[in-house]
């Protein structure tokens, strides 16, 4: 193994906290909208405090036993940092976290820290404690990590969660290392942290490396979420919450591309909705655009596409229905609108939709015929009386195209 000073290490592990500490920091101010990042870089803070307070208290201080009250510090920031981690973790994921338990938990922590340093003055009773508290908080965090959804990052998550088992297992290593180092010379057993045991060197070794790797996959994971939420908004209407034109228009494309289904393209077209903002304004004429997608929406099954195709115009994508069945959804969507009651600010209101529909069969890849079909047939139904809805193009397979 190589003969490492452990006092170098010390130094080693309190210059990398203050690089991670201001990698932790700048990226928190890059995503100030994630909740949980400056605290958990104010756990990266506490712990950089507690690494300097070691150095010192092994270097300057060479132990004075004056100043014995600076170990107890130190242990309390040690572990005061971990909490800071898991309340940041569980900010970030929107889970609970029981501060009063917690607290609770770290007061009984500092309490027993005190009683082991002053009363009994034993290095391995107090660092058995540290490696089981930091344990217990390791594990609230996987257990976090694990329940929650984490959608869009939950590879990074799981990734995450294996570098806490690892941690916690080298802990529970270090506790062993400690009780069997103990138990060969209880009287003679070393109280400095720099005195090169296996159990010390466990110690180090997961704060250099391990925690380093949990700060990485942290931020990771972090990166993970922004991309898929950048990812969404991209492709979702910011008002309906509908997929947006060019993320329809993709995913129809892709459809076609395969040429397996037949498909049929439904226009949308909410009547008189200029009358609606002029009479009521727009905030409402925004309320009834979003009432009509959301009971749009509680209409489609998979694999249907809805999407916002332009102002208070939708698109339904619908593979594979007769011409029988197509129509009576188009009946129930047409009549469930109209009977649909929107409670506004300025009392309720009803609004009707015309639709226009044009259908093919396998093989066809023309979305863009069938789309002016379509079109064709909403500008008819509007013609006609509106609140209803017309045929365009219906090729089946009795009507070659
Ligand atoms: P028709 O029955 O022929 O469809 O008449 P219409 O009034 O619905 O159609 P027109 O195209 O004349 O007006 C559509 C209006 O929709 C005009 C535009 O200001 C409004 N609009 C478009 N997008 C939005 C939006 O996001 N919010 C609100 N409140 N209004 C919108
Ligand atoms: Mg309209
Ligand atoms: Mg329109």
């Amino acid at each position: 193994m190589i003969d490492l000073d452990l006092g170098t290490v010390i130094l080693m592990i309190f210059i990398s906290s203050i690089l991670q500490l201001v990698v932790l920091c700048v990226f928190a101010c890059f995503a100030k909208e994630y909740r949980g990042l400056f605290t958990y870089s104010l756990g990266m803070f506490i712990f950089f405090l507690g690494y300097l307070g070691i150095f010192i208290n092994n270097t300057i201080l060479s132990r004075n036993p004056n100043f014995t009250w600076f170990i107890v510090l130190n242990n309390c920031l040690m572990v005061g940092s971990i909490l800071f981690y898991g309340l940041g973790m569980c900010k970030f994921l929107k889970t609970r976290f029981y501060y009063t338990k917690w607290i609770l938990f770290f007061v009984i922590f500092g309490i027993g820290q005190f009683y082991l340093t002053y009363e009994i003055n034993s290095y391995f009773l107090r660092n058995v404690l540290i490696s089981l508290f930091s344990i217990t908080i390791y594990m609230f965090m996987m257990i976090n990590l694990v329940q929650t959804k984490a959608e869009g990052f939950r590879a990074v998550a799981d990734g995450l969660i294996i570098v806490l088992i690892v941690i916690i297992l080298f802990f529970g290593f270090r506790i062993f290392a400690l009780l069997s180092e103990y138990t060969q010379s209880p009287s003679e057993y070393t109280q400095s942290p720099i005195d090169p045991t296996l159990a010390n060197r466990v110690g180090f070794l997961v704060v250099f490396i391990l925690e380093f790797l949990r700060n990485l996959f942290f931020v990771l994971m972090v990166i993970n979420k922004m991309y898929f939420d950048l990812k969404k908004s991209s492709k979702t209407d910011f008002l309906t919450q509908l997929l947006n034109r060019r993320a329809l228009t993709d995913l129809i494309q892709n459809f076609i591309k395969k040429k397996d289904k037949s498909f049929s393209v439904i226009l949308l077209d909410i009547d008189h909705f200029k009358k609606i903002n002029d009479t009521y304004g727009h905030d409402v004429g925004d309320l009834v655009l979003k009432q009509v997608a959301d009971l749009l929406q509680s209409q489609m099954n998979p694999p249907d596409l809805l999407g916002r195709w332009g102002g208070e115009e939708f698109l339904i994508f619908c593979p594979e229905y007769s011409r029988d069945i197509l129509s009576q959804r188009l009946e129930n969507l047409r009549s469930q609108v109209e009977m649909m009651v929107i409670h506004t600010p300025q009392g309720v209101i009803h609004c009707t939709i015309s639709l226009g529909i044009a259908s093919t069969v396998m093989g066809y890849d023309n979305f863009e015929e069938l789309l002016k079909s379509a079109d064709l047939a909403l500008y008819r139904a509007k013609k006609n009386g509106r609140n209803r809805f017309e045929w365009g193009h219906f090729f089946s397979d009795n009507y070659p195209i």
